[in-house]
């Protein structure tokens, strides 16, 4: 009896100090790539000392017209944030509801923008974010086959993964929002329990007084920036890209 209840309190210390041991992670991801997500994201970010996600829109970074040129950062500037440690994904060739599109359409924008990406970056973009969150069976059947991990817009679980039971096809995103105070954002991150993955997305990045509710000002951004690297420098958190924690398996 005394050597089963050993063995019992053995399993339950080996249990927690393993759950200890996971300590959660936090990962900024960006949709879309914005001209402000060069001009504004990348200095807060390396300020800091941190790098991200990106999710590019291969034909907007293309500049194929005057409004994707005004608008979007180019081939050249997406480099540069690759070469500075960016993690640099797929977000669809042209940003269309994949729901809504046939087959073959919806093939050549998951293949045309990974192809893109390997040709003008070198990169090799094995995961994507779904554009509007929209997707359902016959999207992910073609996206299962095409990439190794897809990344939600909203909805499953807002964003707060498990580490210990992680679906690389069904990875939330916790999307910040104009109205979102900094201190619920920062409160959120100080709070996180062992073994979750906070995924942050963010479109975006602009003056305070032009703001839409999808977007966050440059401020907010860059106090949750600041707020979150104290956690980390604190030991109660890592700030890493979903390169990082995926394909590396670095946690
Ligand atoms: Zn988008």
């Amino acid at each position: 009896m005394k050597k089963i209840l050993f063995v019992i309190a053995l399993c339950s210390r080996f249990g927690n100090a393993q759950a200890e041991d996971m300590s959660p992670v936090v990962t900024f991801t960006f949709d879309d790539a914005w001209l402000s997500q060069y001009t504004e994201v990348l200095p807060i970010m390396s300020r800091a000392g941190i790098v991200g996600t990106l999710f590019a829109i291969t034909q907007r970074i293309s500049h194929e017209d005057s409004w994707s040129a005004e608008n979007y950062m180019s081939w050249a500037q997406l480099k540069e944030m690759e070469q500075a440690g960016w993690d640099v994904q797929s977000h669809t060739h042209s940003h269309p509801n994949l729901t809504q599109i046939d087959d073959s359409s919806l093939f050549g924008e998951l293949a045309y923008s990974q192809l893109l990406l390997r040709q003008r970056l070198g990169v090799e973009a094995n995961y994507i974010a779904t554009p509007f969150g929209e997707f359902d069976e016959r999207v992910m059947n073609f996206v299962t086959k095409q990439y190794q991990a897809h990344f939600r817009a909203w909805g499953g679980n807002e964003g707060f993964n498990d580490l210990t039971n992680l679906d690389p096809y069904n990875v939330g995103r916790y999307e910040v929002k104009a109205d979102y105070t900094v201190d619920h954002v920062c409160g959120i991150v100080s709070d996180l329990h062992p073994n979750t993955w906070l995924v942050f997305e963010f479109h975006k990045v602009v003056e305070a007084q032009e703001i839409k509710p999808y977007e966050v000002s440059k401020e907010i951004l860059e106090k949750i920036v600041d707020c979150t690297v104290v956690q980390e420098k604190l030991g109660k958190i890592r700030i890493m890209t979903a390169n990082q924690v995926l394909e590396k398996g670095e946690w």
